[in-house]
């Protein structure tokens, strides 16, 4: 900015006491008025709202297809021999058997109270298995 005459300048309307200003053309060399029109708003606007913190949200596969085995049969393929079944359940004592007579141990009700969820099938782990081949295709563990 030496001596060229300055572009005319939209009047600033957050910076309001501006003193009058010369039209373009006649204007003094203009020293006072570099620094203030010169980086118009340094700042303020010139930081766009953050919009980069999106959540990425990975969807998770859900256990890349897993057949859920509960306690009832389930409709499934056998891994094993490749035919549509229907699974055969049988309980077998598991963890969570385990632990149940372990609590009721603790509590007192031992002399056999302990041994009531080796007895009761919803302590117990399922297992199905395949009623074609015979293979266990899968576990449902409680715990
Ligand atoms: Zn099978």
């Amino acid at each position: 900015m030496t001596d060229a005459p300055p572009p005319p300048y939209p009047g600033n309307p957050t910076k309001g006491p501006e003193p009058g200003y010369p039209p373009p053309g006649q204007a003094p060399p203009m020293q006072g008025y570099g620094q203030p029109y010169g980086q118009p708003q340094q700042g303020g606007y010139g930081q766009p709202a953050q919009y980069g913190q999106t959540t990425v949200v990975v969807a998770q596969p859900a256990l890349t297809m897993v057949q859920q085995f509960r306690e009832t049969p389930v409709h499934t393929k056998c891994p094993h021999c490749q035919a549509e079944i229907v699974t055969a359940t049988s309980y077998e004592t598991g963890t969570f058997a385990w632990i149940i007579c372990l609590v009721l141990c603790l509590v007192g009700c031992d002399l056999g109270c302990c041994l009531i969820p080796f007895c009761v099938d919803g302590c117990k782990d399922v297992t199905h298995t395949c009623p074609n081949c015979r293979q266990v295709v899968g576990k449902y563990n409680r715990m």
